[in-house]
Formats: structure tokens, C-alpha cells, sequence
């Protein structure tokens, strides 16, 4: 990571990537291979990672948040995810659970839930998905009805990040009719009867991230916790996961770089014929399309993230960033293990774990079909033209 020359907007994006680097290698670097093997969620290092202000790094200082350009942001996660990706997932989709109350909660809302949300305290989790409904999220089944003061929450939510560990969950739900239009947004707490998170899914990676079904029977939650008005639910979720990409493609690229780091100084070390592997140019070759492919995803994460930061448009950007990114790192990763050969099979070096959690991030936020299927539809509109 050392060799990544960033160009970053103020010295005080400069200290905070220190800071990140420095958490990394003391906090992340040696924890875990081991919470990865025993698929143990790291709860009390979020809270330090939060305590450290990096929960809440591009959301409004006056509720507790730090005021980071998302550009700064996806650097902070970069660096997280190249020693441990399940954190900077973590610290991600931790992220996407607060957009909904930061750009569309009341006033009240704001400073009664904000504060501790985005201080790390409390852990948020995004429940779209549903057993019958991944990429065609707009038909979504959970139901809630309003009962006196209370909404009456029942359907089952499906794959959701943090299930079981969360403080809060942010619930889309239909409270009117069919199709987008009648689908809202309940900040739920974890601790309301009737939310039952199921047994945890046995993933193929991030295995310190839990994922599992929620049920929600009968569960009720005050009417004061709709977060924006009825029925804008379903934009609510579209806005968070434009930004949630961003953070998935930072991840995707951290990872890449932790792996091209590990399979270049093995590369140098090994050696066969009496030479370093890495002085044979099949090789070399491979490394060096790896580093190309990551410069390449990191500069187009950045870009969508600065369109961001400047108030553009920046949706299909940030889709672009994270097909491409997801796509490169599952190719890096893979070539990583070849660099290494039968020691890259097996689970005494890293590459075996960062193939396996390369996968989820072609699938997670939009697979990457769907965000074929954005970019090609504002292609069809004539809109996207950079
Ligand atoms: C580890 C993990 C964590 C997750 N975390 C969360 C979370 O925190 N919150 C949450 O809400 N969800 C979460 N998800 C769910 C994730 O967003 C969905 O898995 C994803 O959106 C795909 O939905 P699906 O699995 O139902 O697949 P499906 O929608 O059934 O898709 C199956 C295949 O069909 C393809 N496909 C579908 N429609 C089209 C189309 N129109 N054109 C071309 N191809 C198409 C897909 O690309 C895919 O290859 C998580 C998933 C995983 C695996």
C-alpha cells in the first residue's frame, strides 16, 4: 500500500489516512486470519474503528458525523479492506444503513438517532432483499400496516449483513400498493419483538460478516420511525445503494491491492531454476496487468466519488465503478493464487481467503448485471456521454 501515490484535498485527509493505515496494520493485520477461520463477527473493533470517528466519515459533523468528501471515504476503506475485507464491508454497509435518516430523516430524527449512529455506538443494517426478490427489489413483499401509533411489520427480509449483530435495521417495506411507489422506510430497532433474525447463512467468504434471514412477525414499530414520507421507500434505497456501490468498488480495490501486494513480495522470494519467479516475464506479466487493472478501478472509483463530492450526477459513474471494480478484483485474485501455485491453494497464505471474498462483491449492491443493465439503459436514454 505504501506505493499508492494519492492526490488527496487537505492535510487533514492526509492525517486520516495515516490514521486508517495505522488501525490496519495494529488493529486488523493480526486478528484476522483468526476471527476469518472461527467466522467471528469483530464487534468490539468496530466500536474501536467508530470510537476513531470512521463510522460516520462522510456524514454532517452537526450530527456526530466527519465531514469527509466521499473521496477520502473510499481511501479510509481502501486501505481497511487490503488487510481485512469484512471490516471495511462492515464500515460500508454501516455507512449505507445511515444515508436514509441523514438525507431524508426530519429534523428530530436526525438529532434523536443520528448522534449515536454515526459515532459507531449503534450498528446499522439494509434489508431490501427478499427470498423471491434479489435484483427485482421494487416487488418486494414484506408488508407493514398502520395500527393506532404503530406499524405492524410481517414478511422475511433475506441475506442481510450485520442480522443478529445490528442495533438497528433500516426495513423497505410495502405500505401501499404494487411496484416501487408503495414501498417506505422503517428504522427499526433490533430489539422489537417479533424481529427474528434466522440462523446464519455458511458463506463462501467474509465469514466474519454474518448474513442471515430476518422474520419479522408481527413486529411494531412507532409511526415516528418512517423515515421520509410513505411511498418514496423504494428511492430512498436506489439513493443509498448509488453510494453504497462506491463503497463496494473501494473495497473491491482494496482487496485487489492486498493481494497483488502478498503474490508480489512471495514472487520475489521464491525461486525456481535458480532465479526469483518474478524475473520471468509470464510472470511479471501477470503482476503487472494486476497492478494496471487496480490503478485503473481506483481512478475510475474516484472520479464517480469526486462527481459526488461536487454535487453532479454520479449514479451511473459509480455503477461503472462497481461492475468494473468487482470484475477486476475477482480476476486479480484469482491470478494471485496462480503467482503462488499449490502454496496460493491452500489456507496457510491469504490468496486462497481473497479469491473467496472477491466473488460476493460481483453480487452484492446490484450484481454486476444489473449494473450492466443501468448504465446500458441511460445508454439507451443518450445520457451518458463521459
Ligand atoms: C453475502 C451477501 C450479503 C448481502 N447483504 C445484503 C444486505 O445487507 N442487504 C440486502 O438487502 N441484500 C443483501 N444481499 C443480497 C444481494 O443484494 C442480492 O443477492 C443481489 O441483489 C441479487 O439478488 P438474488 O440473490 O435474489 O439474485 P437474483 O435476483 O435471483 O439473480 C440471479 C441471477 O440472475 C441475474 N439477473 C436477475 N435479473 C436480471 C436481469 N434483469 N438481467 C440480467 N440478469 C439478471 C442476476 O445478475 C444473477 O446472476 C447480500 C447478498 C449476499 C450474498
Amino acid at each position: 500500500m505504501a506505493s499508492v501515490v494519492r492526490l488527496l484535498p487537505t492535510s487533514e485527509a492526509h492525517d486520516l489516512l495515516e490514521l486508517a493505515q495505522e488501525l490496519a496494520d495494529k488493529e486488523l493485520a493480526h486478528k484476522v486470519e483468526d476471527f476469518e477461520a472461527r467466522g467471528e463477527f469483530p464487534r468490539d473493533l468496530l466500536r474501536t474503528l467508530g470510537r476513531s470517528g470512521l463510522l460516520g466519515l462522510p456524514y454532517s459533523a452537526e450530527y456526530g458525523g466527519a465531514d469527509q468528501p466521499y473521496e477520502v471515504y473510499l481511501q479510509v476503506l481502501e486501505i481497511l479492506a487490503a488487510k481485512w475485507a469484512a471490516v471495511a464491508e462492515a464500515i460500508s454497509v454501516h455507512t449505507l444503513a445511515c444515508y436514509p435518516l441523514h438525507y431524508h430523516g426530519t429534523e428530530e430524527q436526525k438529532r434523536r438517532w443520528l448522534p449515536e449512529l454515526l459515532g459507531g455506538e449503534l450498528l446499522g443494517a439494509y434489508c431490501l432483499s427478499e427470498p423471491a426478490g434479489g435484483s427485482d427489489a421494487a416487488n418486494l413483499t414484506t408488508r407493514a400496516v398502520i395500527e393506532g401509533d404503530k406499524y405492524v411489520i410481517n414478511g422475511t427480509k433475506a441475506w442481510i449483513t450485520h442480522a443478529g449483530v445490528a442495533d438497528f435495521y433500516n426495513v423497505f417495506c410495502r405500505t401501499g400498493g404494487p411496484g416501487a411507489s408503495g414501498i417506505s422506510c422503517l428504522l427499526t430497532p433490533a430489539g422489537t419483538p417479533g424481529v427474528n433474525p434466522q440462523p446464519r447463512e455458511k458463506t463462501m467468504g467474509l465469514r466474519s460478516s454474518p448474513v442471515a434471514q430476518i422474520a419479522f412477525d408481527n413486529a411494531m414499530v412507532d409511526t415516528d420511525r418512517l423515515v421520509g414520507e410513505e411511498g418514496v421507500g423504494f428511492k430512498i434505497a436506489m439513493g443509498a445503494l448509488d453510494s453504497g456501490r462506491l463503497g463496494i468498488a473501494a473495497c473491491a480495490v482494496g482487496l485487489a491491492q492486498g493481494a497483488l501486494d502478498y503474490a508480489t513480495a512471495y514472487a520475489r522470494e521464491r525461486v525456481q531454476f535458480g532465479r526469483s519467479i518474478i524475473e520471468f516475464q509470464g510472470l511479471s506479466f501477470m503482476l503487472a496487468d494486476a497492478a494496471t487493472q487496480i490503478s485503473a478501478a481506483r481512478a475510475l472509483t474516484l472520479h464517480a466519488a469526486r462527481l459526488r463530492d461536487n454535487g453532479l450526477p454520479y449514479s451511473i459513474e459509480a455503477a461503472k465503478a462497481k461492475l468494473f471494480a468487482t470484475d477486476m478484483v475477482m480476476k486479480v485474485t484469482t491470478d494471485m493464487v496462480q503467482v503462488l501455485g499449490g502454496a496460493g491453494y491452500v489456507s496457510d497464505h491469504p490468496v486462497e481467503r481473497y479469491m473467496r471474498e472477491a466473488k460476493v462483491l460481483q453480487i452484492v449492491e446490484g450484481t454486476n448485471q444489473i449494473q450492466r443493465l443501468v448504465i446500458g439503459r441511460s445508454l439507451a436514454r443518450g445520457e451518458s456521454k463521459d
